[in-house]
């Protein structure tokens, strides 16, 4: 039993706070703290309101080193689960560092003035995380997370040895907005906007923004288009996965949703290069995000399923076997029990389970880590007891 701080209380803190709420016997205190405490206070409700527990809320602006250092050691939690913004992660892995806490967040950090993101910054913070005996988890979201957990798991339990992965993310849901992004909006368009970029035989392979498509018929949804991109769980499972010839990742958008983003990107809506107007500054993205509609209010509206998984082939005992691990997650099932859609709840879900891990031991080990690279059956079994059951095909 521990005592855990959510920092961030967007879609995804809000879902992890929710989710740890109904698991009394492993996490036994809960403090959520974000930048603007109202929503910490609704969240509060919620869960007062659905589950009968009480958790605490607190303010911490997480760009400030000192104001995280104060906090953390006032509350004395036994993880931080990172779940603001990827522009807060070397703040906070530095304050969990100085506090001696472990750490956990789900995507890699993002400079606010620089779209490109990578793992650079975070590994090297794995010799002083081991030194102080904490551990920190990277990308314990669904992908990066439980994708890099779906590859981890077929090499321990399917493969002899890997050639193939094709991560697959389908969003058939509709929430009946001609616009809006599932998660944060600034997020989501830097990195549908960004050129794509596959691994194959030792090297990077770049490709324009959404240049390559696939279409795939989706387990409980039907078939889809998906794009190629680049997605920041590419850079580790390129390093952990042994054998591994090729790895690309796909992600479906609706023609509606391509139309309003090349419209918005051709009149310049999507661009980070401050403007001047009308005397002050502004960043036409952070100008957009405020128009669109907040990702958390989609879920009483947004209808249909999830599907993300991973296509895998190798050899196993000599012959050559494919296989797809997958999940599917039903928006409206999610709204009824936590208030979230399943974009968040895909992510939420993963956070706590990844705090769950270091908490009852199974992956507590000093370092900064991956998640391919720790052992994926306790969490494959917990994804199974907390609202993300998967599923295993063999295909030919
Ligand atoms: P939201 O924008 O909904 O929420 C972000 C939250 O962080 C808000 O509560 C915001 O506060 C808070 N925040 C922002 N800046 C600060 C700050 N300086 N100090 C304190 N709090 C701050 O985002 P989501 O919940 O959709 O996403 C959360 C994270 O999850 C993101 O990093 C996103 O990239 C990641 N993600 C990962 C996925 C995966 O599968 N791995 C999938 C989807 C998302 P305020 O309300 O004041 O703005």
């Amino acid at each position: 039993m521990a005592k855990v701080l959510i920092i961030g209380a967007g879609g995804v803190g809000s879902v992890a706070a929710h989710k740890c709420a109904q698991v009394p016997e492993v996490f036994s205190e809960i403090v959520l703290a974000s930048r603007t405490p109202e929503k910490c206070e609704a969240i509060r409700d919620s869960i007062r309101e659905r589950f009968g527990r009480q958790i605490e809320v607190a303010r911490v602006d997480a760009d400030r080193k000192s104001e995280l250092v104060e906090l953390i050691k006032g509350v004395q939690p036994a993880v931080v689960l990172h779940l603001a913004l990827p522009y807060q992660d070397l703040t906070i892995m530095e304050a969990c560092l100085e506090c001696g806490v472990d750490y956990l967040d789900t995507a890699n950090y993002e400079s606010p003035d620089n779209p490109f993101f990578d793992y650079h910054l975070q590994w090297p913070f794995h010799e002083s995380y081991r030194e102080k005996g904490i551990t920190g988890l990277l990308g314990s979201g669904f992908d990066p997370g439980v994708t890099n957990v779906f590859s981890a798991y077929a090499a321990k339990h399917y493969f002899d040895e890997i050639h193939y992965i094709d991560i697959l993310d389908a969003n058939g849901g509709d929430h009946g907005y001609p616009f809006a992004t599932n998660f944060n909006p600034e997020i989501n368009i830097r990195e549908v906007t960004a050129k794509g970029r596959y691994w194959e035989n030792g090297q990077w392979v770049d490709t324009e923004p959404l240049e390559k498509k696939w279409t795939f018929d989706f387990p409980g949804i039907g078939p889809r288009d998906a794009y190629l991109m680049y997605h920041e769980e590419l850079e580790s499972l390129v390093k952990n996965i042994k054998g591994l010839k090729r790895i690309r990742f796909w992600m479906t958008f609706s023609e509606k949703y391509l139309k309003h983003l090349e419209v918005l990107q051709n009149v310049g809506m999507t661009s980070i290069e401050p403007i001047n107007f009308q005397g002050r500054e502004i960043v036409p993205l952070h100008f957009l995000q405020a128009v669109l509609p907040d990702p958390a209010s989609l879920g009483p509206r947004t209808k249909g399923k999830t599907c993300i998984g991973n296509i895998m082939e190798g050899v196993k005992d000599g012959k050559p076997r494919k296989i797809y691990i997958y999940n599917n997650c039903d928006h409206q099932e999610c709204y009824r029990e936590v208030g979230s859609q399943a974009v968040s709840y895909t992510t939420g879900v993963p956070a706590m389970i990844g705090a769950m891990m270091l908490i009852n031991g199974p992956w507590k080990k000093p370092g900064v880590y991956n998640l391919e690279q720790l052992d994926p059956d306790p969490f494959m079994e917990q994804l199974n007891r907390h609202g993300l059951p998967w599923n295993v095909v063999e295909l030919e």
